[in-house]
């Protein structure tokens, strides 16, 4: 089978996506680059990640044609594929509906620095204006705005998530909901006060050399 750790990291981590509470049923969507080999892992269009084995995960090129698997790739498969052209640093996607972040989008609110943790996507999560799902305006979208941030909210849609792994993309997704989270109710009692930009600036510094960066050897 062809890139099957990465097909296996896509069914465990769908799983995830589901048990954690970031994405219902097939909502949302995953996807592993493996540049060596220039191929892609991605999760199966319409099939509940409760139910997806590393069998069901689809192998695509970079132009997205399949390379293996019986089903059809994510219909969002088009801003996945522009995602790792824009971006050398990013080897995983992750799409989800999370509820907060989602509420967020629909309000066309970009995410400001209101909880310093917002520096797992940047200073702030920008907003793509909304497309329709699973097309190629869709990736235009996103390919236009993500920038240099690790996360995307969009319009009336949801969140995209991307990291240099699946363990980090997820992460992502998972931090950036508790912040859209925090941010909702705070504004629902009052004006939220924002972290200072030259202090986020500290902070997203700070996060590069944060955590096991080395593997915890010293
Ligand atoms: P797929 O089931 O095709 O991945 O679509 C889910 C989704 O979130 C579309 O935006
Ligand atoms: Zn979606």
């Amino acid at each position: 089978m062809r890139l099957s750790f990465e097909r296996q990291l896509i069914a465990d981590y769908g799983r995830k996506l589901v048990q954690s509470g970031l994405t219902t049923g097939s909502g949302g969507n995953l996807s592993l680059l493996n540049r060596e080999e220039n191929l892609i892992a991605i999760g199966p269009s319409g099939i509940d990640y409760a139910d997806v084995s590393a069998q069901d995960v689809v192998v695509v090129d970079r132009r997205g044609a399949i390379v293996e698997g019986r089903w059809k790739p994510s219909s969002e498969l088009s801003f996945h594929l522009a995602l790792y052209d824009q971006r050398a640093d990013v080897q995983a996607v992750v799409h989800t509906h999370s509820v907060y972040a989602t509420t967020m989008a629909c309000l066309h609110r970009e995410i400001p620095a209101v909880h310093y943790l917002v520096a797992f996507a940047g200073k702030k999560v920008p907003l793509a204006p909304y497309a329709t799902f699973g097309t190629p305006q869709l990736a235009e979208s996103v390919k236009k705005h993500i920038g240099d941030s690790n996360a995307l909210l969009l319009a009336n849609h949801g969140l995209v998530a991307v990291g240099a792994d699946l363990p980090q993309a997820f992460n992502v997704a998972e931090e950036i909901e508790l912040v859209a989270r925090i941010y909702y109710q705070a504004c629902s009692i009052g004006e939220p006060v924002l972290v200072h930009d030259d202090e986020m600036d500290r902070v997203v510094e700070k996060f590069r050399t944060y955590g096991q960066q080395d593997n915890g050897r010293k």
